[in-house]
């Protein structure tokens, strides 16, 4: 029996996990859980299910639902966070929160001993160099909810990761992959939230329209398997069958095909030992697919994941100013303060208005993250 905890259970990855949770009650217990705001979704699934601890964003939302609810102990804020990541009686930390937000708590739990199951890409982005010493120090695994890491890892079972030549990462290429620069000038935030393929959050989903989510994916994958940016590429595909692939030094390339169903990494992540059936799984039908199809990233189509990747291979300060932009772009995007190009050039100017630097601490990472946040915010009143 493996005891979880779930921060931003809310989410597409949280509900999502909760249902894997559910389908193994012998083999996994889900002792608490943190949502952020979503309190009719809270107290919905309350009224249906016990958790030992709840964490809740704000002070008084946790005053309230104690009032209500006898069951579960709430705590809130970022301390409630680090709280149910380092209790004692959990073995895996399952982090679905989106963005910066999901690295503190993180840094707790690897530090409390505790594996962690990520799906908060950014943590790995911002800090890759700080978690993964830590999580080596400590003695912690880290399983990507990820579907294309997923993949990788399935991929390397039984091999070694010396023998691995390159890591193909496959991308769908968003919602706009059909459309012109020109076109793209001009597209909405309600376009850019249909995925052709995926159904998720809409911060990942703009990501993946700006081909971010895939340069996310790179620096993701160096640092969980500690490779070469060399080694690591990107490639289109659309039907998004292949969730990637690893070639080997004799010219194998080995490839793991499914559904879009990000409930499977999810139970890959929790319970590698053996394979269990997922309820309402649609099974991959290859005589209707017929036909796959591959291509390389356009760098004029795309020209923000070339970059990213250049400041990545840089290091120190590079890929958390990065990430700090990207969400401050995003969401004046969402927010419908700025058109679609303006993330890339957001992005952009602020890469060159922050000068690089090392970063050191949890401490000096935040402080980053803050500075780059501002300069972000500068460039979109301008
Ligand atoms: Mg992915």
């Amino acid at each position: 029996m493996k005891n979880i905890v779930i921060l931003g259970a809310s989410g597409s990855i949280g509900t999502q996990t909760l249902d894997i949770v559910r389908q193994h009650p012998e083999e996994l217990h889900c002792v608490g859980i943190s949502v952020g705001r979503n309190i009719s979704w809270l107290r919905e699934i309350l009224s249906r299910q016990s958790f030992a601890y709840v964490c809740v964003q704000r002070r008084e939302d946790a005053i309230q639902l104690q009032e209500e609810f006898v069951d579960p102990a709430f705590v809130f804020g970022e301390e409630g966070l680090v709280f149910l990541s380092t209790l004692d009686e959990i073995d895996t930390v399952v982090n679905g929160l989106v963005g910066f937000t999901g690295l503190a708590p993180t840094l707790s739990a690897i530090k409390a001993k505790k594996d962690i199951a990520l799906a908060n890409k950014e943590t790995l982005v911002v800090a890759g160099e700080l978690i993964t010493r830590a999580a080596k120090e400590y003695g912690v695994s880290i399983h990507p909810i990820d579907s294309e890491h997923s993949a990788i890892f399935q991929c390397l079972q039984g091999n070694r990761i010396e023998d691995v030549e390159k890591l193909w990462i496959t991308a769908s290429g968003g919602s706009f992959r059909d459309k012109s620069r020109e076109e793209l000038k001009h597209v909405t935030v309600d376009q850019a939230l249909i995925h052709p393929n995926w159904s998720m959050g809409a911060k990942i989903t703009i990501d993946s329209a700006t081909m971010v989510n895939k340069a996310f994916e790179v620096i993701e994958a160096h640092w969980l398997l500690d490779l070469p940016y060399e080694k690591i590429e990107a490639l289109i595909h659309p039907e998004s069958v292949i969730h990637s692939m690893v070639e080997y030094v004799d010219g194998s390339i080995m490839a793991q095909l499914g559904t879009p169903d990000m409930r499977l990494p999810i139970q890959y992540a929790l319970i590698a030992s053996r394979r269990y059936p997922i309820e309402n799984h649609k099974r991959l039908d290859l005589k209707e697919i017929a036909k796959l199809h591959f291509g390389g990233l356009c760098p004029i189509q795309y020209p923000l994941f070339y970059r990213i990747i250049d400041e990545a291979k840089r290091g120190g300060n590079r890929s958390t100013v990065v990430n700090a932009a990207n969400e401050i772009a995003v969401a004046a995007f969402l927010e419908g303060k700025i058109l679609f190009l303006d993330i890339e050039e957001i992005v952009a100017s602020t890469l060159d208005s922050v000068p690089y630097h090392t970063l050191e601490n949890l401490e000096d990472y935040i402080r980053c993250d803050r500075e780059s946040r501002e300069v972000a915010n500068g460039k979109i009143g301008g």
